[in-house]
């Protein structure tokens, strides 16, 4: 059973300040979650987290993640702006950009951060727009059908990511030529893993191939990015992962394969963003209409502005309706937003105590990529960010949009001043 880490009380205490729906965020949660990662990869020297600023870009979340000795990943010149805002710089940065516009080598070069190149092509684009530093990476994309376990697999092979392998051993050669020093590998092979095979089984890939670019290249190999895809249990029946089982299986690979290769020093870096934040939010809404026609609806006052997941992947995000925990799940509905779009839908036939106008439903684990995706299609406004305090107190770490803000685009026009 999920269980919010808001009660109705708290909710119906917060709604007198911030109105629904609100993205909620658990900071004692975060920094427990930041702890366990730490130290199921306490055994790894250099080893280091890079939270991927995509999933929740605020600056209060890195902030947090900052004080448990987490650094950033960024893929885009506003990421880089958050990061140096918040006072995180140099290798503390990771700069994982792909199909990376001008200008943005540059802000990453200068604020220090470690570039991690996507493509062949981009090293003479870096080398022309700002030289290439002593520290690269470069994205591995080993083509084909990558499996885990039970099922669990994607296709790299379809993917937009990385250099083949043939390309990083012509790519490192190049960047030595060009003055690189130290180098790193990234992999990025399969999302939102709900097994502890994933990061063990992709440590042996990248630990081989790491062995392999160091025979054939010389390369002084001094890190090793595991990126990210460890997931979270989106459904009630869902066993989570378990970091430290997770943490002595990439230990295991490592002490069979880069050990007895001389690559004992090698650094370990991931750059999770789900599994850091995703159980630590929550998107709280109230119910505002109910519909009866050939089927049951419960419309909320959120919609897929504020969490887009279940209308675009049809993502399943478990909903406790607030008060009503220990109800019969005895009514069958779909839960909708406002959106003029039939996908505007959090739950499809989803079974649920019986819902009346006013009850505060949470839609959990929206805690990244939630917020992060929303948009203002229909018009509609992105909601406020709030945190949850370890001393239970309630602080807001992002207004809602106002129509002003909507407007602030067209402030050549007079007519929305
Ligand atoms: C999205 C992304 C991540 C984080 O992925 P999660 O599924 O949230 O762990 C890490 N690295 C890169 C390069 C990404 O694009």
């Amino acid at each position: 059973m999920k269980k919010p880490f808001v009660t109705l009380d708290e909710v119906c205490s917060i709604v007198k300040d911030y109105p629904t729906p609100f993205h909620i965020y658990d900071e004692k949660g975060i920094r427990e979650n930041a702890r366990k990662l730490k130290q199921a990869f306490s055994w790894n020297k250099g080893f280091k987290e890079y939270f991927a600023v995509k999933a929740t870009p605020n600056p209060f979340i890195l902030k947090i993640l900052k004080e448990e000795g987490c650094g950033t990943d960024c893929s885009s010149m506003t990421e880089l702006l958050m990061s140096e805002a918040v006072g995180i710089k140099e290798h503390n940065i990771m700069f994982s950009s792909n199909d990376t516009p001008a200008g943005e080598y540059t802000k990453a070069k200068e604020l220090g951060a470690i570039i991690n190149l996507d493509d062949y092509t981009m090293i003479d684009f870096l080398n022309e727009e700002c030289g290439i530093p002593e520290t690269i990476s470069c994205r591995y994309n080993p083509g084909g059908v990558y499996e885990v376990s039970n099922g669990i697999m994607d296709n790299p092979g379809d993917a937009k990511y990385g250099f083949t392998k043939e390309q990083l051993i012509e790519g490192y050669k190049k960047l030595m030529t060009l003055g690189a020093k130290n180098f790193g590998i990234h992999s990025f092979l399969v999302s939102n893993t709900v097994t502890n095979d994933y990061y063990p089984k992709l440590a042996r890939t990248l630990f081989e191939l790491a062995v392999e670019l160091k025979q054939k290249t010389g390369a002084n190999i001094t890190f090793i990015n595991l990126s990210g895809g460890v997931g979270v249990p989106y459904r009630p029946d869902q066993a989570e992962n378990d970091i430290f089982v997770i943490g002595e299986g990439v230990r295991k690979a490592y002490e069979e394969i880069l050990v007895p290769n001389g690559l004992g020093d090698v650094a370990l870096f991931t750059e999770l963003g789900r599994f850091m934040l995703a159980p630590y939010g929550e998107l709280v809404t109230k119910a505002i209409h109910e519909k009866h026609i050939y089927k049951e609806y419960i419309g909320v006052d959120a919609c897929a502005v504020n969490l887009m997941r279940p209308a675009m992947y049809g993502a399943y995000h478990h909903i406790t309706v607030l008060g009503k925990e220990n109800d019969p799940c005895d009514h069958k509905y779909d839960v909708t937003g406002s959106l003029c779009e039939n996908n505007d839908k959090f739950a499809i036939d989803r079974m649920l105590p019986e819902i009346e106008i006013g009850d505060y439903l949470v839609i959990h684990d929206t805690g990244a990529h939630g917020f992060a995706m929303g948009y203002n299609y229909n018009g509609k406004l992105k909601s406020a960010e709030l945190l949850k305090k370890e001393d239970g107190s309630i602080q807001m770490i992002r207004r809602a949009e106002t129509p002003a803000d909507y407007f602030a685009t067209l402030d050549f026009t007079g007519l929305f001043k």
